[in-house]
């Protein structure tokens, strides 16, 4: 967590208000006490109420600038807080967005989301209450003592008696809170988790009428979190009461024992109300800090949990010394690849060895699993192989600045990802600066036009979130779009004709010739319809290349291609 706090250095300034602030409220509340001593004891002089008023004013005074240094001081320290606890976030969202895609996976969405809202939030709480006491708690209590000590060492005796008591019972009270505390966080990831998944599959839920079954998970989830959540609030709820008692206690034995002394003459009035005064305070100083420890473990494991995802090393990287800039014709090699993901027992590919020139299209074909997208996926650095190069313009794609390295490359998912906006929004993610007759170009090339134009709103029609009110067709023929609009050197098609009809697949392509004059085209697809036409077509089968060539040199020598063909045949795909 201390590593966490560093990140509070840009605030130097204000916190040194703070602390300054925090220490004349301090003193003032340390001061009051004896004025208060002061004015009692020269009310009992008859005749004297000159005196009596001067006092007065100066307690007054000095009541009044103490509370204005505390509210100085809470203002002020909120600001840190809050500024601090948005610096965290910006650093995970930066973070996180520089994770390659499987370091992303590890953490997980739901996690990610708590882990830069909640878990953000239980630090900066921690930090506004450690700023509150930092300077406060020790003053009150170390000048109380001595101060308490300096009015009468007798009724002191009281204070050296109370504060273990209070001690042990506030330990008490926080050994059996803190565990509680540390699992709560982890119980609220599972209850985001559970409610992300609910939302996210909605549609699926729905359709295998899961529901009843979503809720009971959810609702598990729920009371577990609120199960804690009580049995932590019900320790909790003893601090209060117990501090309470011991200040009632602690009053009345020193009125008790005051009593007894001033009446034998040995003690002042004044002297005693002031210790009275300097006990509670002290009291109060042992309940904060307690209540800051208390706060302190569900804090810290919000914090290594936040560290976690901070301290990942990005392993998609920029290199150090780039060995060449932009991409300029946009060949690329793939020379003896082998990938594995992490955890994944074989590797998704292996030897992989082909080559794709400027003006043609690559088609690679193959049954689901056997690679297709995990290949394309190198090209833009998704993650890096194992072994062997991705090559583009003759220099390894891990020796070019991603910046550049994507800048070139226009690629569409095999899952089409919308954003919320408008369509010309979403069209435009693709080249920000790009004009309204590029992004229709775009989008007539895209067989998008004719649906976009009948849509009212055109291309300022509003997408929702996810693109859902667009059917998988449509969003798909935007995603191609976007890509298309970027006049990138490399274009990656990752199955982006699987949700259209076949005419309309056809026509596509036969607009791409067009729109991706001079470019190296990938076009990834399990239909044969759709790769016939390519230059060349490579066959992957299980992360391995089964053959590379044209339609008619692979029917002829690739048996696994001529059984993919065979089994289309019947669908007339093929004829
Ligand atoms: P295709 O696109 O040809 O259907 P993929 O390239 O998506 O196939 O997947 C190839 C293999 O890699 C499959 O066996 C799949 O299970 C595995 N795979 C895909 N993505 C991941 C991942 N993120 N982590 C682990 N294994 C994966
Ligand atoms: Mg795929």
């Amino acid at each position: 967590m201390l590593k966490l706090f560093r990140l509070v250095r840009p605030f130097r300034a204000l916190l040194t208000v703070v602390l300054a602030l925090a220490f004349a409220q301090s003193l003032a509340n340390l001061y009051l006490p004896r004025l208060m001593a002061d004015i009692v004891d020269h009310g009992i002089v008859p005749g004297d109420t000159l005196r009596i008023l001067e006092i007065g004013a100066l307690m007054l005074l000095v009541a009044v600038l103490g509370t204005g240094c505390a509210i100085g001081a809470s203002f002020f320290s909120s600001r840190v807080a809050t500024g601090f606890g948005r610096t965290l976030r910006e650093r995970l969202f930066e973070r996180v967005a520089r994770l390659s895609v499987h370091q992303f996976d590890q953490v997980g969405t739901a996690s990610l989301i708590t882990r830069t809202t909640n878990d953000t939030t239980q630090v900066q709480q921690v930090l506004i209450m450690l700023l509150g006491m930092a300077v406060t708690a020790p003053m009150m209590a170390i000048g109380g003592v001595v101060l308490s000590l300096s009015q009468d060492a007798q009724l002191a005796r009281v204070l050296v008696a109370i504060i273990p008591v209070l001690s042990i019972v506030l330990f008490l009270i926080m050994r059996g809170a803190v565990p509680l505390f540390q699992q709560m966080q982890i119980k609220i990831d599972r209850l985001n988790l559970v409610l992300d998944e609910g939302l996210t599959g909605v549609r699926v839920i729905r359709a295998f009428d899961r529901g009843a079954h979503e809720s009971r998970r959810f609702d598990e989830a729920n009371v577990d979190v609120t199960a804690t959540a009580i049995a932590v609030n019900r320790l909790v709820a003893l601090l209060m009461p117990s501090l309470f008692l011991t200040m009632n206690l602690t009053s009345v034995s020193i009125i008790w024992l005051g009593a007894g002394r001033i009446d034998a003459g040995e003690m002042q009035v004044g002297a005693m109300l002031a210790s009275l005064q300097y006990a509670i305070q002290i009291l109060f100083a042992v309940f904060m800090v307690t209540a800051v420890f208390v706060m302190v473990p569900r804090a810290a494991a919000s914090a290594a949990r936040i560290n976690e995802v901070l301290d990942v090393v990005p392993d998609v990287n920029d290199p150090v010394t780039p060995a060449a800039g932009e991409v300029t014709t946009g060949l690329v090699q793939f020379d003896n690849v082998t990938f594995q993901y992490s955890g994944a027992e074989e590797p998704a590919l292996s030897g992989v060895s082909f080559t794709a020139r400027p003006g043609e299209t690559v088609a690679i074909i193959g049954g689901t699993g056997s690679g297709k997208s995990t290949l394309v996926g190198l090209i833009p650095r998704f993650y890096d192989v194992n072994a062997g190069r991705v090559i583009i313009d003759g220099v390894d794609v891990r020796n070019r600045r991603l910046e550049d390295l994507r800048a070139a490359i226009g690629y569409v998912p095999q899952k089409a990802v919308l954003f919320s906006g408008t369509i010309a929004a979403n069209i435009r993610v693709g080249h920000d600066a790009a004009t309204d007759e590029e992004v229709r170009r775009a989008a007539g090339v895209a067989q998008a036009a004719e649906f976009v134009d009948a849509l009212p709103g055109g291309y300022e029609s509003a997408v929702s979130q996810g693109g859902t009110n667009l059917s998988g067709g449509q969003k798909q023929r935007l995603a191609i779009a976007r890509a298309l609009v970027r006049g990138a050197r490399i274009f990656v098609f990752d199955d982006s004709f699987s949700a259209l009809d076949f005419a309309t697949d056809a026509r596509l392509r036969a607009a791409l010739r067009s729109g991706t004059a001079g470019a190296t085209v990938f076009i990834v697809s399990q239909r044969i319809g759709t790769v016939r036409d390519a230059d060349r077509i490579v066959v992957l089968d299980d992360g391995r290349v089964a053959g590379i060539g044209t339609h008619a040199e692979l029917i002829r020598d690739c048996a696994v291609y001529r059984e993919i063909a065979d089994s289309q045949a019947s669908l007339g795909d093929v004829a």
